[in-house]
């Protein structure tokens, strides 16, 4: 078997599994509850807080435990937006942001008056700064753009941005860090919060978090109980979050040389792919060598990908929350204006374990089928 669909999600680090099996034997106690066993699981859930927040040098910041990228970016647009709402109602995204971003905002739109701004990208798929200045207003309450494209790959620069941001100094920054932690090197405390989860580096799936500035207090999305401040209520899921510590320990000390290894992958199956320009266009740079998205020139995405699934090769198209609703790839069609290259878009997402032989393998394949199909 061949896993090329990183990007979707992750196998799991052994020793991560490890101290998991643990917690879940020794640290079974509710957190919440006022004996022994609790407070041990309390104390342990709040180190892992701290270390989470050491891990990201971030400063003055509070971690808020979540199930997933998505809640957290949920938590951060909706949450932060009913706070803070008397400030305005404007929310700056841009216009390939994952739908966890984009939905959380089209919700606010269709429920609470917000007015979506988006902010279109450059044809090296970064964002449009120069527009950006031009949507900012005295109303603007969050801009929230990602760190790391997770469709195209394309790394974004924040320090620009925070310093177009300067002029407004109320709006927050939020940033769907998710494609970026272990992989991309980041100046969180540029952020005023930001998203991610575990699975897609090697930890737990129905795991992530929002950090933010601690005296940022987002509307919480779950009523009930006084779990996590009172922001998520709800019976913590104490050995996930505590091992969600360790699992961004580990991704960001190795961060490093995974990147080395993954960018020796990429630059081969990217000399592979441009040496038959008649069947493949690419989409995506080597800044980050995680994501490597081509499009098909004369097949269809979806045959291929059949075909590379009968030699048990797996392989993404379009982010896995959209592949579901069979869309092209908004992410591709933002970058080039082309349907049917967005339609036709094919997304390699590597991993440290992944092989320069996985990929020759791949790419052999690959040719195989496209030169046994008919075209489009
Ligand atoms: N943001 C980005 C950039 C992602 O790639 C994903 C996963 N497709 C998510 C958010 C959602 O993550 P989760 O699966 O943890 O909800």
């Amino acid at each position: 078997m061949i896993y090329f669909d990183n990007a979707s999600t992750t196998t799991i680090d052994k020793r991560v599994l490890k101290t998991y099996e643990t917690l879940l034997s020794t640290y079974f106690a509710n957190p919440s509850g006022n004996h022994a066993l609790s407070r041990d699981v309390d104390r342990l859930q709040d180190k892992a807080r701290t270390e989470i927040l050491k891990s990201f040098n971030y400063q003055h910041g509070k971690v808020i435990f979540t199930s997933s990228a998505t809640e957290a970016n949920n938590l951060a647009l909706i949450g932060l937006f009913l706070t803070y709402k008397s400030r305005g109602n404007e929310i700056i995204i841009s216009n390939y942001e994952h739908p966890s971003v984009f939905e959380a905002a089209k919700y606010l739109e269709k429920v609470h008056n917000a007015k979506i701004n988006y902010l279109p990208i450059n044809n090296d798929g970064t964002y449009d700064l120069e527009v950006l200045k031009n949507l900012l207003t005295n109303n603007t309450v969050i801009v929230s753009l990602m760190a790391v494209n997770n469709e195209i790959g394309t790394v974004n620069s924040f320090h620009e941005i925070k310093e177009i941001l300067k002029d407004y100094p109320k709006v927050f920054l939020h940033s769907d860090i998710t494609q970026a932690v272990g992989k991309i090197s980041l100046d969180y405390s540029l952020f005023d919060a930001f998203s991610f989860s575990a699975h897609k580096i090697h930890g737990l799936k129905g795991s992530g978090a929002l950090v933010l500035k601690e005296k940022l207090n987002p509307t919480p999305l779950l009523y009930g109980g006084m779990q996590e401040n009172g922001t998520r209520a709800g019976t913590s899921n104490a050995p996930t979050n505590i091992v969600l510590a360790q699992t961004i320990r580990l991704a960001l000390s190795e961060a490093d040389s995974n990147f080395n290894h993954v960018l020796k992958l990429a630059t081969k199956l990217h000399e592979l792919l441009l040496n038959e320009s008649d069947y493949f266009v690419l989409n995506s740079t080597l800044d980050n060598p995680y994501i490597v998205n081509f499009s098909l020139i004369n097949h269809k995405a979806s045959v291929v990908l059949n075909a590379l699934e009968n030699d048990e090769i797996y392989v993404g198209t379009t982010s896995s929350c959209s592949a579901k609703l069979h869309e092209a790839s908004r992410s591709v069609f933002a970058l080039t204006g082309d349907e049917k290259r967005a339609h036709n878009a094919i997304r390699i997402s590597f991993s440290s374990q992944n092989t320069l032989q996985e990929v020759e393998t791949f790419f052999n394949t690959l040719l195989k089928i496209i030169k046994g199909a008919k075209d489009e």
